[in-house]
């Protein structure tokens, strides 16, 4: 009795008082709330059970209640609760070390608290190596369409996402965008083979336009993965990275969703040869979600600027909880047991499988196409095969409410161009039992084949 009355005084403060992100608030409206989780799994208020097949924002990577994490969190805080970077501390050198290592280059890290501010720190260090670096005027960055880079302004400027901005432009200026490497809907024309590569070569061509030595850098994400999961072929990233190279912009490659095992590999840069970033931004996997961590790495050529002598080469920007000692410990912790329990392995070899159940799909009127790495992938919904017309967004969240009837979450690309959040997408923590994985599938399969 107790608890009811309890539950129902939170579901009123909830709707008087507590303001959800991306959520369109109406007094009918009762958003889920969870209790508790294990593993991949959740119960809300009901006690219903859910697989999280979205892995709560796409950072849950490790899943739910693992000791080992809140432990080093809770020994991090009672040994040193907080200290500044301006200054050091232990868990944040051991984390910079570690990320470096994994990075297979020498990298140096900015830390901050989350993707957004990760990319923020990104811009400032590019547009500061180049005016140390004797060309002040390069000052543009180049982003693709659909791209999502992050919330402040800095990054939702190289957002590309129509929706996300409407309401809150004009952007920040010097910001380009320049298609994405989309072949099933080619932005070159629906006949072309390669769009891949003319989609890298008009990067190129940006940069000449624009001029080179006014272009600071290229932001991307290995894979985009919310403006709908598009995977490119691997010699995409190698020519964008030779691209800069030739121009002297520098690559920034946005690892918050990719990092730490999510494609397979332990950075999705990683998947195409010969890519050594000049920066990579992280969070989300960082630490599974535990606690809130950003980092900016950025390789010893474009770090070497900073030590150089004068009054104002050192970098100017200051984040009061970024590297957090808890959240540095914590991620420590989260990165030991990806090491340990072979994670990024265990993802790439149960991918092959996960995807080629998922591709019979493709049978059905309403599946365009499915695509995916590691453990994420993308089921992009049509009206018919043949004019690609996108499915309603009414159709859409028909899909996923019966999937959540059935026991699971899963998630789509919201608001890249108006009309087409019709992708959709399934992220699960990378921890996920061949049994959950299997559940994931075959709720999703018997969904489609029931509504397409
Ligand atoms: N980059 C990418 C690719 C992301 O998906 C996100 C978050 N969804 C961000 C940056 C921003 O991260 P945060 O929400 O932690 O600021």
């Amino acid at each position: 009795m107790k608890l009811e009355a309890e539950k129902k005084d939170l579901v009123q403060m909830d709707k008087e008082h507590l303001w959800h992100a991306m959520h369109r608030h109406k007094d009918s409206d009762t958003p889920m709330m969870a209790t508790e989780g294990t593993g991949s799994w959740f119960t809300d208020t009901k006690g219903n059970k859910y697989l999280d097949g979205v892995s709560g924002l796409w950072c849950l990577n490790l899943g739910h209640g693992r000791k080992e994490i809140a432990q080093a969190a809770y020994e991090q805080m009672l040994q040193l609760s907080y200290f500044p970077l301006t200054l050091s501390h232990k868990p944040a050198i051991e984390l910079s070390s570690k990320i470096s290592e994994h990075l297979k280059g020498s990298y140096t890290t900015f830390f901050s608290n989350s993707g957004s501010e990760a990319n923020e720190a990104a811009f400032k260090i590019a547009r500061q190596y180049h005016n140390q670096n004797g060309n002040p005027g390069k000052y543009k960055f180049i982003s693709r369409y659909r791209a999502y880079h992050g919330n402040t302004f800095g990054a939702l400027s190289a957002t590309a996402q129509a929706n996300r901005r409407v309401k809150y432009d004009p952007a920040v200026p010097g910001f380009l965008h320049v298609p994405p490497p989309y072949s099933y809907r080619s932005p070159f024309g629906e006949q072309v083979e390669n769009t891949d590569l003319l989609a890298a070569e008009y990067i190129d061509q940006v940069i000449n336009f624009e001029g080179a030595e006014t272009v600071a850098g290229v932001i991307l994400e290995p894979f985009i993965s919310g403006g709908g999961v598009l995977i490119p072929s691997k010699a995409y990233l190698t020519k964008v990275s030779e691209i800069c190279k030739k121009h002297d912009v520098l690559l920034i490659v946005d690892e918050v969703v990719s990092g730490f095992g999510r494609t397979g590999k332990m950075f999705g840069f990683m998947h195409s040869d010969g890519v050594q970033p000049d920066i990579v931004t992280m969070a989300k996997g960082l630490t599974s979600g535990y606690l809130p961590l950003g980092a900016t790495a950025v390789n010893s050529r474009i770090y070497e600027k900073f030590k150089e002598d004068g009054d104002l080469n050192h970098f100017r920007h200051v984040s009061t909880y970024g590297g957090h000692p808890a959240s540095c410990a914590v991620a420590l912790k989260n990165i030991e047991i990806i090491e340990k329990e072979q994670i990024v392995q265990r993802v790439a070899e149960l991918s092959e499988s996960t995807l080629s159940e998922l591709f019979e799909l493709t049978a059905l009127d309403k599946v365009g196409e499915v695509r995916g790495v590691g453990f994420l992938f993308g089921i992009e919904l049509v009206e018919d095969k043949k004019t690609k017309t996108p499915v309603s967004d009414v159709f859409m969240g028909k899909v996923i409410g019966v999937c959540k009837e059935k026991g699971l979450i899963i998630g789509r690309n919201g608001d890249t161009v108006p009309g087409y959040g019709n992708v959709l997408i399934i992220a699960p923590p990378l921890s996920s039992t061949v049994e959950d994985l299997q559940f994931v599938i075959e709720t999703v399969k018997s969904v489609l084949y029931e509504l397409c």
